[in-house]
């Protein structure tokens, strides 16, 4: 689909809804019979959570996973009425009243966080709906068994938090052959055993594609949904993202002309270079800076230099004269780059590459399911 170039942004991220909607289905047939929620913490991972919110929800989705009280309050108004959005950084001081008053979940990760939680119930003079997180091995959030055994002895607890999840997170979902993952299941399936009517989690993308033995009632994928299988092998999630980066100039240099700060990437030969307006104030890691590509059709266009704040360089000598011209766009995510080859090369994870994108961009939704919607494609 041909757009008007938007002379309002340097670089544009496109997010394909429809695929977003394929991936959720894929999961969710995957983990059936457990339900299937979605993970849209950090702005549904730099995507736009509320766009990706409401087509999960269109597909069925019920059950939405932030970390911030802030990002519950940003998107609760695009979904329907019987969604419920799980708060999974916890319960801090203060928060009480607005979750309350909104109906958000707050996952009691501490006995501070319960306690108070538990006072603003009886004040209310209602049970009050809540995720209860147990640690099951990963030292990070959530009650010790310990603490949870205390609260399962105490009759008062299920009177005043009305319990709708009981959850843990894996430490190493992502390596299938882990022998932590088995442990922490084990762990926490005993937990889980003192709380016997409330519904358990434990599956992040990674578990999703575990053994079913980790599906529990429901999962939780984030990374999965945005196009990333979370194992290094196992069938690739189709991207939903796609980069590109305009060519603000082109320019040819001379042999052993240096590039950009430090004039590092000087080369033996004449060159034709090409000025990209992506940088890392947009995401774009500092790190592929004289390793990393962008991409055309298929030929690789390696970058020059140092990756500045709002531009970089890229080698157009490959190509044929002309081929591309001062204003074209040129593919950073696309057929050609992956998110795991940007992640490769840059030395990090796709979830960092993919979280720090889309602020600084123009941000192109496609794949609306419906007429109307699709009227209104572009959004930002
Ligand atoms: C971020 C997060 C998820 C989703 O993780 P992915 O690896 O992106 O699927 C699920 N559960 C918890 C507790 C998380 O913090």
């Amino acid at each position: 689909m041909s757009r008007p170039i938007n002379a309002m942004f340097s670089s544009r991220l496109t997010v394909d809804l429809g695929v977003l909607r394929a991936n959720y289905r894929t999961i969710a047939s995957h983990v059936a019979p457990a339900a299937c929620g979605a993970t849209i913490k950090a702005d549904a991972y730099g995507l736009g959570a509320r766009d990706v919110a409401p087509a999960l929800y269109e597909e069925g989705c019920r059950t939405f996973f932030v970390a911030q009280l802030r990002e519950a309050l940003g998107v609760a108004d695009t979904l329907g009425g019987d969604a419920e959005i799980v708060i999974l950084n916890g319960l801090d001081p203060g928060a009480e009243a607005v979750c309350a008053a909104h109906g958000f979940l707050p996952v009691l990760n501490a006995d501070s966080q319960v306690g108070r939680w538990r006072g603003l119930a009886r004040a209310l003079g209602k049970p009050l709906p809540a995720v209860l997180q147990v640690d099951s091995g990963m030292a990070r959030l959530g009650l010790d068994a310990v603490a949870a055994q205390a609260l399962a002895a105490d009759p008062a607890f299920i009177q005043e938090v009305s319990l709708r999840l009981i959850m843990t997170h894996l430490a190493c979902a992502d390596e299938p052959g882990r022998a932590a993952n088995a442990e922490q299941l084990a762990c926490f399936q005993e937990i889980r055993s003192l709380f016997p009517a409330a519904p358990a989690s434990i599956a992040n993308s990674g578990g999703a594609f575990l053994s079913s033995a980790f599906h529990c009632d429901l999962v939780r994928p984030g990374i999965a949904l945005y196009g990333v299988h979370p194992h290094s092998s196992g069938p690739p999630m189709a991207p939903v993202v796609r980069l590109d980066a305009r060519i603000l100039q082109i320019r040819d240099v001379e042999a052993g002309t240096g590039v950009g700060y430090g004039l590092d990437g000087a080369a033996p030969s004449r060159r034709r270079l090409a000025t990209l307006g992506i940088g890392y104030a947009d995401g774009w890691p500092r790190s592929l800076g004289g390793t990393g590509s962008a991409w055309h059709t298929g030929q690789r266009l390696p970058i020059v230099g140092r990756v500045s704040m709002d531009s970089m360089t890229v080698d157009l000598t490959a190509l044929a004269p002309d081929t591309l011209a001062e204003g074209d766009f040129v593919e950073l995510l696309g057929p050609s780059q992956s998110l795991a080859d940007v992640a490769s090369d840059a030395g990090t994870i796709a979830y960092e590459i993919l979280t720090r994108l889309g602020t600084r961009s123009e941000r192109i939704f496609t794949g609306y399911q419906t007429a109307a919607a699709a009227a209104l494609e572009t959004v930002q």
